[in-house]
């Protein structure tokens, strides 16, 4: 009986354990499941991805004739634009170990990322139309060699050094699109995150940063191709208050906080 009694309090005790390992994950990474599933498993997705590189290329067809003196140029982003990273997010919720410069590294090296719907067949579409395309991304220098392989693995067109812009000292882009405007107009942007088209959207410090986008809403679908990630972003600065630093607990609740009920 007593035997029974130690063997009926370790179950418990192992019980209890599992259930707070599963609280403590749910308080980190958890929040990333619906929108990783959205990502991979909806064809809802696959659509919408469809729909901005085909609406991408009528944009291309209409700016052909301007008469321009430097030669034309896309600037695309790479992360959720062109390449899939979902598969480092499910990574992320299996670990309960979010984003780190490792655990990038780790997914970044592994030079397996394929391309979205829509992206490869849009990146030779522009180039058969004579229209070069620049991949400016936020991924390290760091990545450089193992980023240009994937981009060339999958096949995307002016998958060259030369084409390939990724941050040495700072997020903004704006340094690196202002190299391409040296020599190209730059006729169109496609991005998963509004600092892809203009350093004008970086601060989101006021009202989530919807005005800055109120204000420019005719540009969207014009010069601005904006595509789908509900997995991460810059938005998410604003939902913590631009703070740095946060615990996973504070993030989570400041993720709560920032929903509107009724
Ligand atoms: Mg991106």
């Amino acid at each position: 009986m007593k035997k029974l009694l130690i063997l009926f309090v370790g179950l418990s005790f192992i019980l209890e354990s599992c259930n707070t390992q599963n609280a403590d994950n749910q308080n980190t990474q958890d929040h990333l499941i619906m929108s990783v599933l959205w990502y991979q498993k909806s064809a809802e997705m696959k659509a919408m991805y469809y729909q901005c590189f085909n609406w991408a290329k009528m944009r291309i067809d209409m700016k052909l004739d301007d008469q321009i003196d430097l030669p034309k140029a896309v600037v695309v982003d790479i992360d959720e634009t062109m390449l899939d990273n979902s598969p480092f997010e499910t990574n992320c919720i299996r670990t309960g170990i979010g984003y780190t410069k490792e655990t990038w590294s780790e997914w970044t090296s592994k030079i397996s990322a394929t391309a979205l719907p829509g992206a490869l067949e849009f990146s030779k579409y522009a180039q058969s139309k004579g229209v070069e395309v620049f991949y400016i991304s936020n991924r390290s220098v760091d990545d450089f060699d193992v980023t240009l392989k994937n981009l060339q693995q999958v096949g995307f067109a002016f998958a060259d050094s030369s084409h390939l812009l990724l941050k040495t000292n700072t997020s903004s882009k704006k340094a690196r699109r202002d190299l391409v405007k040296e020599n190209y107009e730059i006729i169109l942007l496609i991005g998963d995150n509004l600092g892809d088209f203009s350093e004008i959207f970086e601060d989101r410090s006021t009202n989530y940063g919807f005005e800055t986008v109120e204000e420019n809403k005719d540009k969207f679908g014009d010069l601005f191709i904006m595509l789908p990630n509900p997995m991460y972003g810059s938005w998410e600065n604003a939902v913590f208050n631009n703070q740095r630093g946060l615990s996973d607990q504070e993030k989570y609740q400041l993720r709560k906080e920032n929903l509107i009920g009724y």
